[in-house]
């Protein structure tokens, strides 16, 4: 299902985000950039090891990313304009400022995707898997994050015209649904 806010969409769907169709996907990595498990596992396999080489470059250079924060690499393989790496927050118990980080994740990797010049861009639920953090919030956080984001923006201006969240988990896919429909 999907919504329209500001002459932009935001869908969700259940499936494997390395399948989408689109300009830029954002992987849920880590502060090393390491290829791990979950979608970053999914995505540096499709991608091949061009990216696990951008991203030693990265850690070279700036020692890798906090959570929150995001960087681009190549998509080697993949059909996108490159990968949007950000570090979701590990879930701590609420009180270490983990919504506040994940909600920067979120306003940081479409910052990036902006500045490429993508016109549209999927995100995992990042965070839900290893990191942890409850789904419910995480996916009150993405969506009222992606919406204020959107509505802010000048939309003559903004290149985004679709934002879609990739769930690989039935529960997230039906939160999100749930949640995107008190936005309509
Ligand atoms: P984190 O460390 O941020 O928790 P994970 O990769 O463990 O990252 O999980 C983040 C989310 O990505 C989880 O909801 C998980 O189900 C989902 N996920 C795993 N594989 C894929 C995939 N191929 N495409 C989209 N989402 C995926």
């Amino acid at each position: 299902m999907q919504i329209h806010i500001n002459h932009v969409d935001i869908s969700v769907s259940v499936g494997d985000i390395t399948t989408w169709q689109g300009d830029m996907i954002v992987n849920a990595s880590n502060s090393g950039l390491y290829g791990g498990g979950g979608v970053d596992g999914a995505i540096h396999r499709a991608g091949g090891p061009q990216i696990a080489a951008e991203c030693a470059l990265i850690r070279q250079k700036q020692g890798g990313i906090l959570p929150g924060e995001a960087a681009v690499t190549t998509a080697g393989k993949l059909p996108y304009l490159g990968i949007i790496h950000t570090v979701g927050p590990i879930w701590k118990g609420g009180g270490a400022g983990e919504a506040a980080t994940l909600a920067k994740c979120y306003i940081n990797s479409l910052d990036m995707a902006i500045v490429r010049g993508a016109q549209s861009i999927a995100f995992p639920n990042i965070s839900t898997g290893v990191y942890n953090f409850p789904k419910l919030l995480a996916c009150q956080t993405a969506l009222s994050t992606v919406v204020q984001y959107v509505s802010d923006r000048d939309s003559r201006v903004l290149p985004l015209k679709t934002i879609a969240f990739i769930c690989f988990e039935q529960d997230n896919a039906k939160l999100y649904e749930e949640t995107l429909k008190s936005y309509m």
